[in-house]
């Protein structure tokens, strides 16, 4: 039985290990974001593309995921009608049009759930974003 405030769920086998070997590779940058262990690590998770999610979809709808680059994302700005390259330099993202790491698109891209874990395994965190 989960203790008072939790409810337990089952994953496979397959998943489970996964999230062993997640929380192994990532130990460090976990234990900053207070990730200590597999339930952790799956709230933290769950709830961070649950969030991502949502900004993905409410927060900017007029911004699309075109694809990934060698060092970055390129994105659809339907508002401008730009297309927009948020690239990694000196370990930070950094947005080609607006020549800014604070941009909307700078944001956007932290949304992106490969992008957030590369940056978080880098030990960043997503900025205060200004539009
Ligand atoms: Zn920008």
């Amino acid at each position: 039985m989960p203790m008072t405030g939790y409810r337990s769920i089952t994953v496979s086998e397959e998943v489970y290990n996964k999230l062993v070997q997640f929380l192994e590779e990532h130990k460090d940058e976990l234990k900053k974001q207070d990730v200590r262990s597999i339930s952790s690590l799956v709230g933290h998770l769950v709830m961070y593309v649950i969030e991502a999610d949502d900004i993905l979809r409410r927060r900017a709808p007029w911004m699309r995921l075109v694809g990934f680059t060698e060092h970055g994302v390129v994105i659809e700005d339907k508002k401008i009608d730009r297309i927009v390259e948020v690239r990694l330099v000196n370990d930070d993202l950094f947005c080609e049009l607006d020549q800014r790491d604070d941009c909307v698109h700078v944001g956007f891209a932290y949304a992106i759930p490969e992008v957030y874990n590369a940056m978080v395994a880098r030990g960043k965190r997503p900025p205060q974003v200004w539009e």
